[in-house]
């Protein structure tokens, strides 16, 4: 998908207005619109990068910025010592549905294992 039609990259830019949780120049923080907790912040990279089968190993280190944004997050959210989780889903499979790097934020209820 071209950046220029990415829903992710609108919010980015500023051209979906919302309210950001955090903002700096690797990431954005939003709240999810359809949230499946009762906690559910997605941490969202400003590059257009598909998937995190697509970010080269040069770029890695934007994971351990994007795990740092959702623990500082999760504390704000007075999730901690409850507890939270950190997903980032890759692909058909892994239930990815938007195009665009993202890490997402869940807590407020116990989370299962497996994952659904
Ligand atoms: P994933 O399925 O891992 O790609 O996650 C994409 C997430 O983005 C889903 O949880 C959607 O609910 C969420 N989402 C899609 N559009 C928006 C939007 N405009 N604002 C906030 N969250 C969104």
């Amino acid at each position: 998908m071209p950046a220029q039609d990415c829903i992710f990259c609108k919010i980015v830019a500023g051209e979906i207005k919302g309210e950001r949780l955090f903002d700096d120049d690797q990431v954005i923080a939003i709240r999810d619109i359809n949230p499946q907790a009762p906690v559910h912040i997605l941490v969202i990279s400003r590059e257009h990068i598909e998937s995190l089968i697509r970010l080269p190993s040069e770029k890695a280190p934007i994971l351990g910025h994007m795990s740092a944004v959702g623990n500082e997050l999760a504390r704000h959210e007075g999730l901690w010592p409850k507890g939270y989780r950190l997903v980032i889903n890759a692909g058909p499979d892994g239930g990815q549905s938007v195009p665009h790097l993202h890490l997402h934020l869940l807590g407020g209820r116990p989370m299962r294992w497996p994952p659904g």
